[in-house]
């Protein structure tokens, strides 16, 4: 099930797609790392992520 990351911080417009919850995980921790001072909350995670249904 592919996973579809939309950052919900602030006027960011940094998206990210995967095939696994763990790999968007890291790759958004990566992000808020060098985008955000490494604020990222759980909760945000959640909330810019979406699985995106097989067509
Ligand atoms: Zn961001």
């Amino acid at each position: 099930m592919p996973y579809r990351f939309e950052c919900p911080l602030g006027s960011c417009q940094f998206v990210l797609r995967s095939s696994s919850s763990d790999e968007v995980e890291r790759l958004v921790r990566a992000h808020a790392r060098l985008s955000h001072r490494g604020r990222i909350d759980p909760a945000d995670i959640d909330r810019g992520t979406e699985r995106i249904e097989a067509a």
